[in-house]
């Protein structure tokens, strides 16, 4: 499955949507990203030459960061989204299983 297949994700309501881009994106302070959140628009920004193994983490990433805004932590430490992105990602990929018993397999 490719990540345009994905299509917009809804959290918490807001309807986020999925952009491969491929021209570079930074951050305020200059860093080149391979992933980013736009509260502001509602998009997922992942950035399209990257392996494409890494980009699932990466928008797991920005998904995460997005869950945390709408519930309303407005400041994110990045320590601890990085930590929730390898931490839950390598879980549910180890434990099929218990991805089948929480309901998050699709049926067929
Ligand atoms: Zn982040």
């Amino acid at each position: 499955m490719e990540l345009s297949d994905v299509g917009p994700v809804r959290v918490g309501g807001i309807e986020y949507s999925i952009s491969e881009e491929t021209e570079p994106f930074s951050n305020d302070e200059g860093t080149e990203l391979m992933g980013e959140v736009r509260y502001d628009m509602a998009q997922l920004r992942v950035r399209s030459s990257m392996n494409a193994q890494l980009k699932p983490g990466v928008l797991f990433h920005e998904l995460l960061h997005a869950i945390l805004y709408q519930a309303g932590h407005m400041k994110q430490k990045e320590s601890v989204v990085l930590a929730l992105e390898y931490g839950l990602l390598d879980v549910l990929r180890q434990n099929p299983r218990l991805v089948d018993y929480l309901g998050l397999k699709k049926e067929g």
